[in-house]
């Protein structure tokens, strides 16, 4: 059975910020031929509920700063990406939640310094990982 990693709060886990879901019963149905391995960088990292982060742009990389406290949230999401695709090296598709910072495919919201928004086509840095590895990536409402 093909693997594919999918964003846990789809699969109805009570991952999200405010400690809710995004349960796609649709998406599910769509994936019943795959072996689905649920993935949330946040709520390993930062528990749930948790306060929410956008991406901010910095010079050439895009990091992901807290609302609450202007903290760089970003490596400890990228090493949860970088351990969970290394222990998983055979996953072919990634499906992330569409506009999260951390999992969105091509519809994070990126700002600048000021917080202005600058972009709505960004990449989450959890899909970052996904696409550096060549994984065929989606946005799970695209899919
Ligand atoms: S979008 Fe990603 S980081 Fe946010 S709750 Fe879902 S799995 Fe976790």
């Amino acid at each position: 059975m093909k693997k594919v990693a999918l964003s846990a709060c789809l699969m109805g886990h009570s991952c999200r910020y405010d400690a809710s879901d995004n349960l796609n019963e649709t998406l599910l149905k769509k994936l019943s031929l795959y072996k689905i391995i649920p993935f949330c960088p946040e709520d390993d990292a930062f528990g749930s509920p948790r306060p929410t982060m956008d991406l901010i742009e910095n010079g050439q990389t895009i990091e992901a700063i807290s609302n609450k406290t202007n903290e760089n949230l970003s490596l400890p999401i990228t090493l949860y990406a970088q351990n969970f695709f290394n222990q998983h090296p055979d996953i072919k598709l990634f499906i992330g939640k569409d506009r999260s910072p951390s999992c969105g495919v091509c519809s994070a919201k990126i700002y600048n310094q000021n917080r202005d928004l600058i972009a709505t086509n960004g990449t989450g840095l959890m899909a970052q990982e996904a696409l550096k590895r060549g994984i065929t990536s989606w946005d799970s409402e695209l899919y």
